[in-house]
């Protein structure tokens, strides 16, 4: 760890990313809290133009400060999507400041953002980790989560519901087909009825036609036959 005079609001420690640079006093908003600073790079010099590493703080089009020295503090300030901090570029003055953009709380860690090409080109294939992102993961991850069980819970319910109809359905025939053997029963137990009961209709019937036709024979025989019927049921008996 670089040695750091007590005298400034800041420390190096232990990030979610590696290292960081931690508040250790208040810092106000809009207060300068550390340069960035390192050697200018010249890119119409070949030999300047060829260094490349990740600490790389482009001026404009001709000027970069090489921020990769170890005396360059600044450098162990992570980027963050919603920063507390901002980079402050003087181009005219070849000069890189950074600054408090919200009032800071000692033990937070100084943030500011790197910019669209360094997000793009370093952050985006590893996935930023700033708090913001790593906030948003967890946000999509629970409402994935939350999401997987409302589909679990929906399928349940249809299976249950569908089960409950099949229960229904089958339930349903189950009675059709006891109604239906009730109903074949009762018939059956009719024809028995009717059967015993025209038997007894039967002889019923034929009792009292003998005795019609005994009464008629009797008239037929005893008396003059009156009428054709009377003739008729002579002549049948
Ligand atoms: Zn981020």
């Amino acid at each position: 760890m670089p040695a750091i005079s007590p005298n400034k609001p800041y420390r190096v420690g232990r990030s979610r990313t590696g290292l960081g640079l931690f508040a250790t006093k208040p810092i106000k908003k809009g207060a300068k809290i550390v340069r960035y600073f390192g050697p200018l790079l010249d890119s119409k010099k070949k030999k300047d133009d060829a260094i490349e590493n990740k600490y790389l703080f482009e001026l404009n089009g001709r000027w970069t400060i090489d921020g990769s020295v170890r005396k360059n503090i600044a450098r162990y300030i992570n980027h963050a999507c919603k920063p507390n901090a901002e980079s402050d570029v003087s181009a005219r003055k070849r000069k890189v400041v950074i600054r408090a953009i919200k009032n800071i709380e000692p033990g937070e860690e100084i943030n500011y953002d790197y910019g669209t090409d360094y997000f793009k080109a370093y952050l985006k294939p590893i996935g930023c980790k700033c708090d913001a992102c790593e906030k948003k993961r967890k946000k999509k991850r629970a409402e994935a989560r939350a999401e997987k069980l409302r589909l679990k819970a929906k399928a349940e319910k249809k299976a249950l519901k569908k089960a409950e109809k099949q229960a229904a359905k089958a339930k349903k025939k189950s009675e059709q087909k006891l109604e239906q053997k009730q109903k074949l029963k009762q018939a059956a137990k009719q024809r028995l009825n009717g059967a015993r009961a025209n038997g007894k209709l039967l002889n019923g019937h034929s009792g009292r036609a003998a005795a019609s036709q005994l009464t008629a024979a009797k008239s037929g025989i005893f008396a003059e036959p009156a009428s054709t019927q009377g003739g008729e049921a002579s002549a049948s008996a």
